[in-house]
């Protein structure tokens, strides 16, 4: 069973193309190459990785990953995944520099600006990283109040303001920056321009956070835009930013998946090999259940994950279902993967400060990434705004298959105004909680889910209730539990996951839905018929011993199962 989660000694993805393996198994050779040690003194140093991005543009990586079809390329969101999963393996700060690259491209595959992308391609080729310049200092998410101000000089504008936490800042060939235009109004004046980070006019500040990536602050003065410089305008340069955090933002549960992988064989082996009053610490019980819990939570987030590529896959104008599938990888796969390590570190406990581990940067790195493309309260707002139809209005739609077929996704950069999220229909959530409701705690969760349909139908938010999104986001978490619960079946059921796994992820899924239920009866604004529903519905997990032991048996045989070379 040691093949559900990632290891470098065994790792080889046969679903994906030949190239696609090739980069990921010369990726992983590099890093083991390079060896634990050196990855640690790097990282404490928070050295900037020079040698990573030279054996990058030796094999041409983020080249092969991240051209697209329209500029002769091929980009295929399942090997993105499977290589960002590799990165955070490793260390965040490498998968950050990919990320942002990733981020950085998107405003330039989504414009017209023929010869943008042309040169791109050609940086790319080159092995040149990018950079996506959003945010600024004063306004985090509120990016309609943008200070970069573009004036027209005659033949094109000069560039004025400051940018603030933008990856690659001191390198990128070509930095994407959101701005507005002086005197036009509202989304009219809305313009997204490529600078160049090394251009005399684009002042490097500082880097903002003390780690080997480099988040920059830099500030433009005067910077000369030209039309060839120019991506979007309008409201389209507004999209163009929507629809790139929509595409990047799909790439942190992976972060988190690898993170939270390499954590986990360093704390499994660790505590299985510490003797402790004459036992091993594994033999605890609390410590069972503790690294059980972690385990069913990461498959669990892997489970979702794989299949939410399949629905961004076959995402189309007509099937818009990754709307809601991408915001829950983003915010529920990466607050699980904090769930992950913090069960871990409870087991580890003082070791997970070593600086010789793996596990002291990932107790720090999964923190972030709730907190990138977007807060997990931004995008649980946006989860909300499909639960209408999800739960209450089902429809029929065609299944989405398996999708490891080496497609281009070329409708990504083409995704169009992200309106109507309200509108968008989903097929019955029952269909898969049906097929496995032979499953004891598949069966109790069903439960609570039906209690759900009826809290919503019965005793729903008031018109006040519907402005409180502190209580909406309880709710939230609730429906979001609901989402996560279909696809983890559909993917349970497309792998051929074993039944005692399930059952185990479930059991977790039961505790947290009753926790979330706690959680609502609490909310100051609450009704008594809402906190009435809440203790209805906490639900304890159907327990069998043998069930248990049998995935604690699968949990045990990872010990020693990876360790990096030293
Ligand atoms: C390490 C790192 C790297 C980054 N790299 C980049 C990069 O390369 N390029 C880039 O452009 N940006 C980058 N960012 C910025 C990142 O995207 C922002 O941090 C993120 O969008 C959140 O903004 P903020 O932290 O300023 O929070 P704020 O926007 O200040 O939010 C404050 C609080 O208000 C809440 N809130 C705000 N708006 C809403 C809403 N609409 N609904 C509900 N709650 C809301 C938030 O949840 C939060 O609790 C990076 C950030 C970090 C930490």
């Amino acid at each position: 069973m040691t093949d559900l989660l990632l290891n470098p000694r065994t790792y080889d993805p046969t679903d994906l193309d030949p190239e696609a393996r090739r980069l990921l198994a010369a990726t992983i050779g590099w890093f083991e190459a390079r060896g634990k040690t050196e990855l640690k003194r790097a990282h404490h140093e928070r050295e900037w990785y020079d040698d990573f991005l030279t054996f990058i543009a030796s094999e041409k990586a983020f080249a092969t990953f991240l051209t697209p079809g329209s500029v002769g390329g091929c980009w295929d969101t399942a090997r993105i995944c499977a290589f960002g999963e590799v990165l955070a393996f490793y260390g965040l700060g490498y998968w950050y520099a990919w990320q942002v690259t990733i981020l950085g491209l998107g405003p330039v595959w989504q414009s017209d600006n023929e010869a943008a992308k042309a040169r791109a391609a050609t940086i790319l080729s080159q092995g040149g990283v990018f950079a996506f310049g959003l945010s600024e200092k004063a306004h985090g998410a509120d990016i309609y109040t943008t200070d970069m101000v573009l004036t027209p000089d005659g033949s094109g504008f000069r560039a004025n303001g400051s940018k603030y936490y933008i990856g690659n800042g001191n390198v990128a060939a070509m930095v994407s920056v959101f701005g507005r235009i002086a005197g036009v109004p509202g989304a009219q004046g809305y313009v997204f321009f490529a600078a160049d980070s090394q251009h005399p006019s684009y002042e490097l500040v500082k880097n903002v956070v003390s780690s080997q990536m480099y988040v920059s602050e830099f500030t433009l003065h005067d910077y000369p835009v030209q039309a060839q410089d120019v991506l979007h305008t309008g409201a389209a340069a507004f999209d163009a930013a929507l629809n790139t955090v929509n595409i990047g933002k799909f790439n942190l549960g992976f972060a988190s998946i690898g993170i939270c992988e390499h954590a986990f064989y360093e704390a499994i082996t660790h505590a299985e090999n510490r003797i402790l009053y004459g036992k091993r610490v594994t033999d605890f019980p609390h410590v069972r259940q503790g690294l059980t819990d972690a385990y069913a939570r990461l498959v669990a987030m892997k489970l979702f994950a794989d299949r939410a590529i399949d629905y961004v896959r076959s995402a189309s104008a007509d099937d818009r279902r990754y709307l809601l599938f991408n915001p829950v990888t983003k915010m529920k796969v990466t607050t699980q993967g904090e769930r992950v390590i913090d069960g871990l570190w409870d087991v580890v406990a003082a070791k997970g400060f070593e600086k010789d581990t793996y596990f002291e940067q990932a107790a720090m790195d999964i923190r972030a990434l709730p907190k990138l493309e977007g807060t997990v309260h931004v995008n649980m707002a946006l989860v909300l705004k499909f639960l209408p139809n999800y739960l209450l209005a089902p429809t029929t739609l065609p299944e989405v298959p398996r999708r490891r077929d080496g497609a281009d996704d070329d409708f990504l950069f083409h995704q169009g105004p992200a309106r109507g999220l309200g509108k968008v229909r989903f097929a019955n959530w029952r269909t898969p909680y049906d097929a496995f409701a032979d499953v004891p705690n598949v069966a109790v969760f069903r439960e609570q889910a039906e209690g759900l349909v009826d809290l919503l139908t019965n005793a729903g938010p008031d018109a006040e209730q519907a402005t409180d999104l502190d209580l909406l986001l309880a709710l939230g978490e609730l429906f979001t539990l609901v989402v996560y619960g279909q696809l983890i079946l559909e993917q349970a059921g497309l792998s051929g996951l074993d039944r005692d796994l399930v059952d185990q992820i479930f059991d977790v899924l039961v505790r947290d839905f009753s926790a979330y239920a706690v959680d609502l009866h609490g909310k100051a604004s609450s009704t008594k018929a809402q906190q009435l529903w809440a203790l209805e519905h906490v639900r304890k997990p159907a327990a069998a011993a043998d069930r248990y032991d049998r995935v604690w048996q699968q949990v045990r045989d990872l010990a020693g199962a990876y360790e990096m070379r030293p």
